[in-house]
């Protein structure tokens, strides 16, 4: 058994997975660079270690200064977080290289999901229903061509390394290919290192769905349902719900079993997500996330488990602590982002929280690392809070959501709170009528 965690992250993950700990009797470690000295997840660790300058590179992505750490704190595992080294088999393999634990999947799985394609042709063995495209990489624009004529316009050249929807062009008609051929290379190669690019059939009106799964690494395996994420900007998540508004419960297990077989059949261990476009009734495969989302905690909602906690039993050994048979979805649970980013161009605002007031009540959860005179570093990603509602059903939540809102207060820096508001009164958000469209679409129109 674990009594000491590194947690190898900042920001409110790192704060979740400080809960976790604590629950469960176990010491934290937390990690920072200099810019966060007086940062929430610092304040709230029981030991805290400056492990380098501001930029990440410098910092939180610092392997030997991360090993080091654990080693003069005798942390005996590592939670990851989300983005950083979480998806990092390298990292991986350098924790075992040093007797350490790393809570997450192993890296081979991390390294295969983390490649597109063999991501792709892995989970296509495994049963898995994937996009139409390319048989793996191609090569230049005359392949990506044929390609694009056997599948039919309009397609998608994506990068195999890639992520955060970055590496993704869109060629309408063949005229557009080999600019979009050419600009998803580059972008490819300087974003990820990797200019290896793939072809799949671009889908015009699909819904994001995922579904989350959750190995012992010893066979066993089990789904928590999906989450709708359909509702982004630049391929990225803004609002997500659980369960999915247009997902139906006999859907729900029959693709949920599928997922859970898939990571049963290469014993898979921890939490992981597989995504899926969603179209006309059919689920096709995209890609598989290693490692907690995001958007986890709506799941956590409506199957009222805790995650983080299941990741650090597993990791320890122990056997997951439910059944498929125990799951089952209660009611209806939604998350917003909010980004200290300025509306309409989401311009990263970082700068002082005058004043931070989060909303309570009645299934309101807010994971947040903010506090009263907080001073938001300009080096790291935008997100500063997740507001998260849970209701008997999605009026209830959404009525919630928006009562949510009307408590919170964020002063001092502009957030993306505007954009949430305005949402509520759609009608389209109100029926859950939407698709990963929508949302850019209505921008436009409205901002
Ligand atoms: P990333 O790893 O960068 O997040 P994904 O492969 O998960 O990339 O895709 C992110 C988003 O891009 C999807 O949620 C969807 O909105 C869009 N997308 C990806 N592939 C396709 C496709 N074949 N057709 C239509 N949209 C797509």
């Amino acid at each position: 058994m674990f009594d000491k965690i590194l947690i190898a992250n900042r920001g409110e993950i790192a704060l979740r997975v400080v809960r976790a700990c604590r629950e469960m009797g176990i010491k934290s470690v937390a990690v920072h660079s200099t810019a966060d000295a007086d940062a929430m997840h610092v304040r709230m660790a029981d030991e805290a270690i400056c492990i380098g300058p501001p930029a990440g590179t410098d910092s939180y992505l610092r392997i030997p200064a991360i090993i080091a750490a654990c080693e003069v704190t005798g942390a005996q595992a590592i939670h990851p977080g989300y983005g950083f080294l979480s998806e990092n088999a390298d990292f991986v393999q350098v924790i075992e290289d040093h007797g350490l634990t790393f809570i997450g999947p192993t890296a081979e799985h991390i390294r295969i999901m983390g490649d597109k394609i063999t991501a792709k042709d892995t989970m296509k063995k495994l049963g898995v229903p994937c996009v139409p495209g390319s048989d793996g990489g191609v090569p230049d624009v005359a392949s990506a061509k044929k390609v694009g004529k056997e599948l039919g316009y309009p397609v998608i050249v994506k990068a195999t390394a890639g992520g955060g929807g970055r590496g993704m062009k869109l060629a309408p008609t063949e005229a557009d290919m080999e600019s979009a051929f050419h600009t998803a290379r580059a972008e490819a190669l300087s974003g990820f290192g990797n200019d290896e690019v793939y072809i799949e059939k671009y889908l015009t009106k699909p819904r994001h769905i995922e579904v989350q799964v959750f190995g012992d690494g010893k066979g066993n395996a089990v789904h928590l349902g999906e989450r709708d994420c359909s509702l982004q900007r630049r391929h990225q998540k803004v609002f997500e719900e659980a369960p999915g508004p247009a997902i139906t419960p006999e859907m729900r297990a029959r693709i949920g079993k599928t997922c859970a077989d898939a990571v049963a059949g290469i014993n898979y261990i921890g939490a992981g997500t597989i995504e899926f476009l969603y179209e006309d009734g059919e689920f096709y495969f995209i890609e598989m996330n290693t490692r907690l989302q995001v958007e986890h905690p709506v799941t956590e909602a409506v199957f009222g488990v805790d995650l983080v906690r299941e990741q650090i039993r597993v990791a320890e050994g122990l056997p997951m602590s439910f059944t498929q048979d125990d799951l089952e979805v209660q009611g209806h649970a939604i998350e917003v982002r909010i980004n200290a980013e300025k509306l309409p161009n989401f311009t990263p605002c970082p700068g002082t929280i005058t004043q931070f007031h989060a909303p309570g009540g009645l299934g309101v959860r807010m994971d947040s690392a903010l506090y009263d005179g907080y001073k938001i570093p300009p080096y790291y990603d935008s997100l500063i809070g997740k507001l998260i509602v849970h209701g008997r059903d999605r009026p209830e939540a959404l009525a919630r959501l928006s009562r949510a809102l009307g408590e919170l207060i964020v002063d001092g820096v502009d957030t993306t709170l505007p954009l949430f508001h305005a949402l509520l009164a759609e009608k389209d958000i109100q029926t859950g009528n939407y698709d990963i469209h929508w949302l850019e679409k209505w921008l436009e129109e409205n901002l």
